[in-house]
C-alpha cells in the first residue's frame, strides 16, 4: 500500500505549526518598536515607535500616524497574551544575526523595499 503522503506533494512538504516554534520565539523576542509596519488601511509604512498609542482602552491600541486606523492591538485575558495585528498588512522586524530565511521570506521583505 503507498503512503498517502507520497501521493500528494504538497503534504509531503507541510509540517505541524510547532516547527516554526524556533522562528517565532526569535521574532517576538525583539523590540518591536524598531519595526516597521504598513497600514492595512492606507499602505503608509512607518515604525511602530512613531505611531500613536492609546493605553487607556482595555488593550494597548497602535494607531497610524497618518490615517489613525488601528494598527496593533495588546490585551490580556485569563493569563494569555492577545495580539491583534489585522490593521497592519506587513510588519518588518529587524533581527539581527537572524536564522529566518527561504524564498517566500525573501518575497515577503522584498515587498518593503
Ligand atoms: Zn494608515
Amino acid at each position: 500500500m503507498t503512503d498517502p503522503v507520497t501521493l500528494d506533494p504538497i503534504a509531503a512538504r507541510r509540517l505541524d505549526g510547532n516547527a516554526a516554534g524556533g522562528i517565532l520565539a526569535e521574532v517576538f523576542a525583539v523590540d518591536v518598536t524598531a519595526a516597521r509596519s504598513r497600514c492595512a488601511g492606507c499602505g503608509t509604512t512607518s515604525m511602530l515607535g512613531g505611531h500613536h498609542l492609546y493605553a487607556d482602552a482595555p488593550a494597548l491600541v497602535l494607531r497610524c500616524p497618518n490615517c489613525t486606523g488601528m494598527v496593533l492591538r495588546v490585551g490580556s485575558r485569563d493569563g494569555r497574551l492577545l495580539l491583534d495585528m489585522s490593521g497592519s498588512s506587513l510588519l518588518e522586524i529587524p533581527v539581527p544575526g537572524s536564522s529566518v530565511r527561504g524564498a517566500a521570506t525573501g518575497n515577503v521583505t522584498g515587498e518593503l523595499g
